[in-house]
């Protein structure tokens, strides 16, 4: 079983479901050549998935394409069903930062036959975590830099100010679907910038005020 780790805490919270927003900032939606949302896009990640900063994601060998994704993340402290905007603010008690790494090519060709994106989104190592700040120690201003680089160079810079969905919108509409659970984890979608990285690259991945991520591909 996996635990979330918190900064100035030492609360033991199994980590719960990773729900994870797709094409949440517009400019990524277009370099997928996707088209930009009506609605979020869901889907899921197991708490198996998750690593933390510092240890190493393994390239799985039946991917050529392995991308990263820097993001937002959401932590949620108490179970929620059909939130309102003020339960779900109040549910989302800390952020950290996370990256959602994915297998390229394998998406793209599940997204051509139309089939589930599950095996391009969920694999040991698939989802690097840090520490969770509380709301109490931080409240986010919303437009705070999230930025990667790969080797020293930058590959991902934006705001969250630039987010179609926002938190609170987010979890309104995954509570009416499905009952968040104290241990859950939202992954709120990437910025523009995605790309590959191969065995021996380095990662940075930074949340102003929030944390900072360092991992290597192996
Ligand atoms: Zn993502």
């Amino acid at each position: 079983m996996k635990y979330l780790k918190f900064k100035n805490s030492s609360e033991q919270i199994p980590i719960g479901k990773l729900v994870c927003v797709g094409r949440n900032y517009a400019a990524h939606a277009k370099e997928l050549g996707s088209e930009v949302p009506e609605f979020p896009i869901i889907f899921l990640k197991p708490a198996s998935n998750v690593i933390y900063s510092g240890e190493s994601v393994v390239h799985p060998s039946h991917s050529k394409n392995l991308h990263h994704e820097v993001e937002l993340v959401l932590y949620i402290g108490e179970d929620i069903k059909n939130a309102t905007d003020i339960t779900a603010e109040r549910a989302i008690q800390g952020y950290t930062v996370g990256l959602d790494m994915t297998l390229r090519d394998l998406q793209f060709e599940f997204k051509e036959k139309g089939d589930p994106w599950t095996l391009a989104k969920c694999f040991d190592t698939a989802a690097v975590l840090t520490d969770v700040v509380l709301k109490k120690d931080y409240q986010l201003k919303g437009d705070e830099n999230i930025s990667l680089s790969v080797n020293g160079t930058l590959r991902q810079n934006s705001s969250i100010r630039n987010m179609i969905f926002s938190p609170v919108e987010i979890v309104k509409f995954i509570s009416a679907r499905m009952t968040l659970e104290k241990g859950d984890l939202i992954f709120t979608g990437t910025p523009e910038g995605v790309g590959s990285v191969v065995q021996g690259d380095k990662i940075e991945a930074s949340l102003e005020n929030i944390g900072k991520i360092t991992t290597q591909i192996e």
